[in-house]
């Protein structure tokens, strides 16, 4: 048993996915060749959202992101710590100030009452110029966007939404992607929709930010006739290259019905864990793209033990909050201020969702579970 089963979905793909790879191999157009074109299209429509820009990973998606505002020194960015690294390493990275939030015990994303309030402490505390809300669709489910820009655009800040885990997820029957005022994803092999190594993108109805983020992906480049030779900025290496466009191409074709399969086994999990342990909550008018399934149980490690012992893949995430994390001694809102945080971190765990898990391995999983339980 695996807990993302590759070899499956390629048996599927396969021949697309070696046509695709063939193709660009004959032209040979390794960077910004034409399936990056194909694929950028693809996902507009997809997400039905106006401009996206292909990216080399979902961390370099939010790091543009981040650029494309301007955000450096003095400024504060506020983000889970419930979450993984890439979500607030950006904001350090760029010598921005970190400020945690808490998460809602039932949906693990973004509390918006806990946001408030920290909006207004950091204000209070004039410190730091407060920019922006990363706002995580954490496991897959969507974080309460609505309630989240109103309090952003209150504020007058930005809502980047990072929905590395929830390709595919809806809200309000609109997908990830077009949550915030901009939106990165990632693309990495064990994400719902993944490549043949890193990838990753940005959404934005904004065409300003789209040509922005589109200049830093290439080294900052201009847009008129001087090209790539012109530098109006300072950018990085941030593109897809084409191979990657050309799985990912191929893949997006099966995307859709991966998510309903996703769906089924999180159904079995509910009906068949729901009374033994915590299962994951998905409010009214969402629907997560299941990247994960996390349950919360006070006797987690029992739990893992037990799956270990019988062979069963399982992962805690995230088993040390970044607010606890040397590399983020910096930034605000850490100490007894994240106590959902904490107390999550003790308790979560994931199991295997991936849309080719077999009905018998998933009944192993839920017996073993609730063996442990006892
Ligand atoms: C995976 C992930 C990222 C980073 O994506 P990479 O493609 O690995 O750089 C960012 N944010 C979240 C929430 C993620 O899960």
């Amino acid at each position: 048993m695996k807990f993302v089963d590759l070899d499956a979905q390629f048996n599927l793909v396969e021949k697309e996915i070696r046509d695709a790879i063939d193709r660009v191999l004959a032209h040979k157009q390794f960077i910004l060749g034409p399936e990056v074109d194909v694929f950028e299209q693809e996902l507009k429509a997809y997400c039905g959202v106006k401009h996206v820009i292909s990216a080399a990973s979902g961390t370099d998606a939010l790091l543009m992101a981040l650029m494309a505002y301007g955000v450096g020194p003095g400024d504060g960015i506020i983000a889970p710590s419930f979450t993984f690294v890439a979500t607030a390493e950006v904001i350090q990275l760029l010598g921005a100030t970190t400020v945690f939030v808490d998460v809602d015990e039932a949906t693990f994303n973004m509390d918006s009452a806990r946001l408030e309030q920290t909006i207004q402490t950091v204000k209070d505390d004039r410190k730091l110029n407060l920019k922006g809300i990363i706002a995580v669709d954490l496991f897959g489910l969507p974080a309460d966007h609505d309630t989240l820009q109103t309090i952003a655009d209150q504020h007058r800040l930005f809502v980047l939404s990072d929905v590395a885990q929830s390709f595919g997820a809806e809200y309000k029957n609109k997908k990830a992607g077009v949550f915030g005022n901009i939106a990165t994803t990632s693309f990495f092999p064990s994400k719902p929709l993944g490549c043949y190594g890193d990838g990753g993108a940005v959404f934005t109805d904004n065409q300003e930010l789209a040509d922005i983020v589109e200049s830093i992906r290439f080294h900052g480049k201009g847009h008129g006739s001087a090209g790539q030779y012109e530098n109006v900025r300072i950018g990085i290496t941030g593109r897809l290259d084409t191979l990657q466009a050309a799985i990912l191409s191929g893949k997006l074709k099966i995307f859709d019905q991966e998510l309903d399969q996703r769906q089924v086994i999180a159904d079995i999990y509910r009906r068949e864990l729901n009374d033994v342990v915590i299962t994951p909550t998905t409010p009214p008018g969402y629907r997560s793209s299941w990247s994960v399934y996390t349950i919360r149980s006070a006797k987690r490690d029992k739990i893992r033990q037990q799956l270990n012992q019988n062979d069963i893949p399982s992962a805690v995430y995230y088993p040390l909050p970044l607010h606890r994390q040397p590399a983020f001694k910096n930034a605000l809102g850490g100490g007894k201020m994240l106590p959902v945080t904490d107390r999550l971190a003790d308790e979560v765990i994931s199991l295997p969702i991936h849309p080719y898990l077999q009905p018998d391995d998933q009944m192993k999983i839920i017996d073993t579970i609730k063996t442990a339980i006892g």
